[in-house]
């Protein structure tokens, strides 16, 4: 007898449910109320569930929709950034609108792809010195704009500076050169407000990399920089 909260999970996904409203030519498709069903069954009796499923089966709604009924503090690790992005900017507000609810949502990255205000008000004092020739001089000056514009300082979204320039490691930090409570920056930097965020989330969108770089922090009795989750 399937409980309450599967019958709840299995309800979004019915012909006239609340994910029809939203998709055009919506049609239930029994393998992902499967998958959901599952999933649901899972976080109630907290057990492991290890599922796949290919493309296009509509397992990312499949597992987003038990997640964000169950009202629990929930951690989702994708396998690479672009997913992140995705389930961070598509997904998970679109399934938000469907089901008619709010939800504090938080993406984290690894501070790498943030970019460090100190160490680019730095890199400005010595261009001469930390650029390596006239291209990487015009991306750090670009930098420095998207950095005086951007909430979140977030490197992805700087769309005129090439993934592989020279530059970043001069304008991003790294555990060991980041100043920390020390720095002038430190109430406006942009790895701190994007961890301040995730504490506060009720859903934490993160990846594989950072969730075992956690791991790996803990094993080696550093502290922990994710927060706790129930799912
Ligand atoms: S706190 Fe660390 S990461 Fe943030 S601006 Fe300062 S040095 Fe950079």
């Amino acid at each position: 007898m399937p409980s309450e909260f599967i019958k709840e999970v299995a309800d979004v996904f019915a012909k006239d449910g609340p994910l029809s409203k939203v998709t055009a030519n919506y049609t239930p498709r029994p393998s992902q109320i499967e998958f959901a069903t599952s999933v649901a069954e899972a976080l109630e009796q907290g057990k492991t569930l290890v599922a796949e499923a290919g493309t296009g089966t509509g397992k990312t709604f499949a597992y987003l929709v038990p997640a964000l009924l169950k009202d629990q503090k929930v951690l989702i690790s994708t396998a690479g950034k672009t997913l992140q992005d995705q389930l961070f900017t598509k997904d998970i507000p679109a399934l938000l609108k469907a089901l008619g609810m709010g939800c504090r949502v938080a993406l984290l990255k690894g501070r790498s792809n943030y970019i460090c205000k100190q160490r680019l008000e730095h890199a400005l004092q010595e261009d001469s010195y930390v650029a390596k020739s006239r291209e990487e001089v015009v991306h750090l000056h670009r930098i420095k704009k998207f950095a005086g514009q951007s909430v979140t300082g977030e490197r992805g979204d700087i769309i005129n500076v090439p993934e592989n320039s020279g530059i970043w490691p001069e304008v991003t930090s790294t555990g060991e050169n980041c100043l920390g409570a020390n720095c002038d920056h430190y109430n406006d930097c942009f790895v701190m407000q994007a961890r301040e965020k995730a504490k506060e989330a009720q859903l934490l969108v993160i990846n594989h990399h950072l969730f075992l770089a956690d791991i790996s922090l803990k094993d080696n009795q550093i502290t922990d920089f994710l927060p706790e989750f129930d799912l």
